[in-house]
Order: C-alpha cells, then sequence, then structure tokens
C-alpha cells in the first residue's frame, strides 16, 4: 500500500459517515496527516533522484575546493537534534586542513543521509562518528554507527531505491527507501564510490571514496 491508497480509503471512510464520530475524525486526520508527510518526503526524494540522473552534470554541479571539516560540522548541526533525541553521541573528526572537490550542498547530503539512517537504526545510548581522512586514492568519508548491522544477503541490493532490509520497521521511521539510492548518486556524479562494511551486531561503516583532489 502506497500512502495515497491510505490516504484515499481515509478521506472516503470520512467522507462516509465517521467524520460525525469525533474519536473517529481526530485519529482519521491524524492517520492522513501522517501519510502526507510520508508521501512528501518520497516526492522529494524522487525529484532529487531525478534531477541527478536527467539534467546535464554541469548545471546541476556546482563544484569547488571545500573543507571537508566544514562540511562534516554542518551535518553534524543538521542531525544534532535527531541524535539528542535517541541519546545518540554524534561526533566528527577531520583533518583541518583536508579539502575535496565537490558539490557542497549535495555532499552534505549525502552525508547527512547516511547520518540519519546511522540514528535511525541505532539503538539509543550508542555513538555515531562521522570521519574524514586523506587517503593515496583520495579522499575517504565515514559515517560509523554501533547499531544493528546488515546481513551480507542484503548488501548485494542495499543501494537499490526503495529497497529495505524491514520495510516496516524503515515506514514505522519515516524511511522513504529511497536515502542510500541517492547516496549513490550523488557519489557517482562525483566520480566517486560508497560501500559498505558492516556484520549483524556489530554495527555498520558506509564509505565514500572521492577521487583525489587536482589543482
Ligand atoms: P530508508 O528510508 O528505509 O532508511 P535507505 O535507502 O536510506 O532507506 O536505506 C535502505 C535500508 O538499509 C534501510 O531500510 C535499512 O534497513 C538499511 N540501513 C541503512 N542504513 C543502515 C544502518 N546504518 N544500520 C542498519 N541498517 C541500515
Amino acid at each position: 500500500k502506497t500512502p495515497v491508497t491510505t490516504i484515499v480509503g481515509f478521506v472516503e471512510t470520512l467522507l462516509d459517515g465517521a467524520k460525525e464520530s469525533p474519536e473517529e475524525l481526530d485519529q482519521f486526520l491524524e492517520i492522513i496527516s501522517r501519510q502526507a508527510d510520508r508521501l512528501a518526503a518520497i516526492i522529494d526524494d524522487l525529484l532529487t533522484l531525478s534531477r541527478l540522473e536527467s539534467a546535464p552534470l554541469d548545471e546541476i554541479l556546482d563544484l569547488s575546493e571545500q573543507n571537508l571539516e566544514e562540511i562534516l560540522e554542518s551535518c553534524f548541526q543538521i542531525c544534532q537534534a535527531r541524535a539528542d533525541e535517541k541519546h545518540i553521541l554524534l561526533k566528527f573528526v577531520c583533518p583541518a586542513s583536508l579539502h575535496v572537490y565537490a558539490d557542497r550542498s549535495l555532499l552534505t547530503q549525502a552525508v547527512v543521509n547516511l547520518v540519519d539512517n546511522a540514528i535511525k537504526y541505532s539503538p539509543e545510548n550508542t555513538t555515531v562518528v562521522m570521519r574524514g581522512h586523506g587517503t593515496s586514492n583520495g579522499v575517504q568519508i565515514t559515517v560509523t554507527d554501533n547499531g544493528p548491522g546488515i546481513d551480507e544477503r542484503h548488501l548485494a541490493r542495499l543501494f537499490e531505491r526503495f529497497y529495505r532490509v524491514d520495510k516496516a520497521r524503515s515506514r514505522k521511521l519515516g524511511g522513504t527507501g529511497l536515502g542510500l539510492a541517492i547516496v549513490k548518486h550523488i557519489v557517482s556524479v562525483h566520480r566517486g564510490q560508497v560501500k559498505v562494511e558492516t556484520s549483524t551486531g556489530k554495527g555498520s561503516t558506509f564509505i565514500i571514496l572521492l577521487p583525489p583532489f587536482r589543482e
């Protein structure tokens, strides 16, 4: 069932008479409102994906030299409230001098999506760390959590749109199933790579590798 089906169903039930009962009216409007939020999130994510796929790269990419620590700090600020709500300690570690050649807002969105997942799927009182470091083949950005990890059999399809390990859980947490597909696209328009190192019960590390910065 999509959010639209649910919204249409509950609106019809209300029009058929349920609106006369104040409790049902309240309860169903709650449901409709929640599903409308979900629908809005899915539409936003689909628009982001189609923009990344369809426009010529030089139209969507605003590439320039960026200080990675500043980008991680923005991600920290965007995600801090959500981490606090779950008593998750969010940290970032990055050499102050490390630079990447990237579209600042797209790269921020990719890292935020990873941190958002790390927070969503980890239990309370755990830690999520963003790290940046330079390597011989480029700049690595990693997001590590102490959450449930992901079983190996899901890994081949994890970055596909709408792929979820646990549908009910993702939905309850407000997931669209598009977060990792967006990360993969953003990384690929930067000519980089994304992968995950994880094992069940031991947490996950998502790794973005951006090509070396050329003057
Ligand atoms: P969603 O909106 O469902 O979070 P994503 O594309 O962001 O969609 O992620 C796909 C699936 O991968 C999620 O439904 C979840 O099952 C799994 N997942 C993603 N990140 C993590 C993580 N850090 N720990 C455990 N599972 C994760």
